[in-house]
């Protein structure tokens, strides 16, 4: 018995020996038991999927805010640990409105909740001519639709609208953007208004037809509109990005900064339907508040600054991030390295399970890949580049605001795409913890091992790192 059993335990240490890296003072801090319990919280029914703006979402932020504060960060917003985005939400009421297609002499109505209307002001349309032109089209030449219904497929760019909106080098009396998918409706029905970024008085209103027999009959030509809209009401919003910094310990490099973020925000809740986003992006969102724990608890503080933060909005199309980027509280400058963690508690990829391995968007476009790579093989996890989509998905998430402004900034995931994605199963009892508990360790070594190297990274040479690189120069020269 004895025999087998160290036969047995021998085989089973080979099998897991990269799941068994030793852990130290920093890794021992984290664990799959405190994950799960952050993220039964954060992604339960009573946060009612925390869109962006609700109650279940200043419900996260300040769960959230606790958790910085019980692991003793410094506060780094305007309130607290909160940095406030005063804007604005609009919302329509089905009084008054109507919609309707005219084509071969049949009329066809747009109920309500197919027509989802970005725009202020009233509107009153009589029977106009309609002209569908190709997105890209219409934004070279859009003059032949000049004081008539411009109608363009919904192009998949967040604030399509406004693009329009900003962009049209004529004007239409009415835009119409086909979105058959309901990729532009929102849950509750409004709509967020920037006030940095509103769209300019007297801008062409854009209202968006998810209808599909209305949206038939406008692509085949020959099509009229008319329609009617009372005014939006508009009330005041607060979002929130939640910032917490463990301040460096060595004078020449504590204003310096390294950041860890994750988006806290997920769709809210859909017909009737509550979409907890447990992995999507629950899981990044308490991976923020453990790693924070555990390098806060350390008895030696890094070298650099670390700054954590949960942002508001990536789903709507990185609203948080550009916000931060934006209104940075650290200067640019000095940030050195931005990695924004998504999907990091699901195995169960939809290409195959990805257990103790993680993946990283724009792989080699930065030097942090390096370092996370070193602390992977100290943490035993398999870092690896995904052949299409460590590209394709470098611009989908938070990172890219920072990226635009010169940080090197890069998301790790575990799984680019999983069965439940943005879909109301996406549940937290679904997670790995033990994985997670793991991927957490490789960050939160990676961290400190930037935090504590003198040598900032820097974009490398590969040629889609090319603007993000120039980008860098122009802030260096800010210095
Ligand atoms: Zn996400």
């Amino acid at each position: 018995m004895r025999h087998l059993a160290s036969a047995l335990a021998l085989a089973l240490l080979s099998a897991t020996a990269a799941a068994q890296a030793p852990l130290d003072a920093l890794t021992a801090r984290i664990s799959p038991d405190s994950l799960r319990g952050h993220l039964s919280f954060l992604s339960s029914d009573l946060l009612e999927g925390r869109g962006t703006p609700s109650r279940g979402q200043d419900l996260a932020a300040e769960y959230i805010a606790a958790q910085f504060r019980r692991a003793g960060l410094a506060p780094a917003g305007d309130d607290g640990y909160f940095q406030t985005a005063n804007w604005q939400y609009a919302q329509r009421t089905e009084t008054g409105f109507s919609f309707t297609v005219t084509a071969a002499g049949a009329s066809i109505a747009v109920p309500f909740a197919d027509a989802t209307g970005e725009f202020v002001d009233p509107l009153a349309l009589k029977a106009t001519p309609a002209v569908f032109m190709d997105w890209k089209a219409a934004l070279e030449d859009s003059s032949a639709a000049t004081g008539k219904v411009l109608v363009v497929k919904a192009a998949p760019v967040p604030g399509a609208a406004r693009v329009l909106q900003q962009k049209l080098k004529t004007r239409p009396a009415l835009v119409v953007m086909i979105d058959r998918e309901r990729r532009h409706v929102r849950g509750s029905g409004g709509w967020l208004i920037d006030p940095e970024n509103a769209a300019p008085a007297g801008a062409v209103p854009v209202l968006v037809l998810h209808a599909a027999d209305a949206a038939a009959a406008l692509e085949k030509g020959g099509a009229s509109v008319a329609a009617q809209a009372g005014p939006a009401q508009l009330r005041p919003v607060k979002l929130r990005n939640v910032i917490g910094v463990l301040r460096g310990a060595d004078p020449a490099l504590e204003d310096t900064y390294v950041m860890l973020s994750a988006h806290y925000d997920h769709v809210g809740i859909r017909d009737g339907e509550i979409y907890n986003g447990a992995n999507d992006d629950g899981s990044g969102t308490v991976s923020v508040i453990e790693v924070a724990s555990a390098l806060a608890a350390q008895k030696e503080r890094p070298r650099r600054s670390i700054v954590f933060m949960a942002l508001f909005g990536e789903e709507l199309g990185l609203l948080g991030s550009r916000y931060y980027a934006r209104h940075p509280v650290f200067p640019l400058k000095d940030t050195v390295a931005h990695l924004n963690l998504e999907q990091v508690g699901r195995t169960d990829d939809s290409e195959g399970a990805r257990v103790n391995a993680a993946t990283m968007t724009g792989f080699d476009y930065s030097t942090v890949g390096e370092a996370v790579r070193k602390a992977s093989e100290r943490t035993g996890v398999r870092l690896w580049k995904h052949p299409k989509f460590s590209d394709q998905f470098f611009a989908r998430s938070d990172n890219q605001a920072l990226a635009d402004a010169g940080v090197p900034a890069h998301t790790l995931a575990v799984a680019f795409g999983f069965p439940d994605y943005h879909g109301k199963d996406d549940t937290w009892d679904k997670i790995d913890y033990d994985n997670m508990a793991r991927i957490n360790r490789m960050v939160a070594v990676a961290l400190r091992d930037i935090a504590n190297d003198p040598v900032k990274p820097s974009w490398t040479t590969v040629p889609a790192a090319a603007g993000y690189s120039a980008a860098a120069r122009k802030l260096e020269a800010v210095r």
